[in-house]
């Protein structure tokens, strides 16, 4: 289950908070939460969340900001939760970029319905141009189900190994850079990042079968990028 839904939860009302994780881990999500901003994007860059959920009201920033910042880098769907229920506060957040909004006090029912359609829509995106299905040689990624197999064997990555090879199996025969992969898969780099990138890399060019020096599925362009094929 390691590439399961991984949930951000950006709020400071711990009640809310408590709540809706009870919820979301009930029905199979992995939930993670920040009680304001600064803490929301640390965690963005180190938990590479696959949704989050946010509210307005934040203790040390508007939650619009959030929506700016997130949008800046990348298309990481946001589902606002907020008490504010003008129509120009939906209009505005929407506008920034949230794929949805919600006004409190909510339904869980629904809330785990705009998720599911959330993540819905975004492998018909994913779909309009790419097959659900990667496949080259003995390798196949079923990129919904978020499976990898090598023939007939099932290749367990980490949430983090699976972002990078969907990313650049997704992207076939285009060479990604350090910098671009390392923003899709961490949102943010730090000094660390290059690194970090390496270490997952090397382990998912394990975990396929791949030895130094021969390169199968992934080619690394030294000092620039990696691509597959
Ligand atoms: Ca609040």
């Amino acid at each position: 289950m390691a590439n399961k839904y991984r949930i951000l939860i950006i709020e400071d009302e711990i009640n809310i908070v408590n709540f809706i994780k009870v919820k979301l881990e009930a029905n199979g999500y992995q939930t993670i939460s920040a009680n304001g901003m600064r803490d929301g994007i640390m965690m963005l860059t180190s938990h590479c969340p696959d949704l989050v959920i946010l509210d307005l009201g934040l203790p040390d920033a508007d939650g619009m900001e959030v929506i700016q910042i997130i949008r800046k880098h990348s298309l990481l769907p946001i589902i606002v939760l907020s008490a504010r229920s003008g129509e120009m506060d939906k209009v505005q957040a929407l506008d920034q970029g949230a794929n949805d909004y919600m006004t409190k006090p909510f339904g869980t029912e629904e809330l785990l319905a705009r998720i599911r359609s959330v993540f819905r829509n975004q492998i018909l995106m994913n779909s309009v141009n790419k097959s659900e299905q990667y496949i080259s040689g003995k390798l196949s990624i079923d990129f919904a189900a978020r499976q990898v197999f090598m023939g007939e064997e099932e290749i367990h990555l980490t949430r983090t190994e699976f972002s990078i090879l969907a990313l650049l199996a997704k992207n076939s025969g285009k060479l990604l850079s350090y910098d671009e992969i390392i923003r899709q898969v961490w949102f943010l780099s730090d000094d660390g990042s290059i690194k970090k990138l390496q270490v997952n890399m090397a382990n998912i060019r394990k975990k396929l079968g791949e030895t130094p020096g021969a390169n199968l599925y992934i080619f690394n362009e030294l000092g620039v990028g990696y691509r597959m094929e």
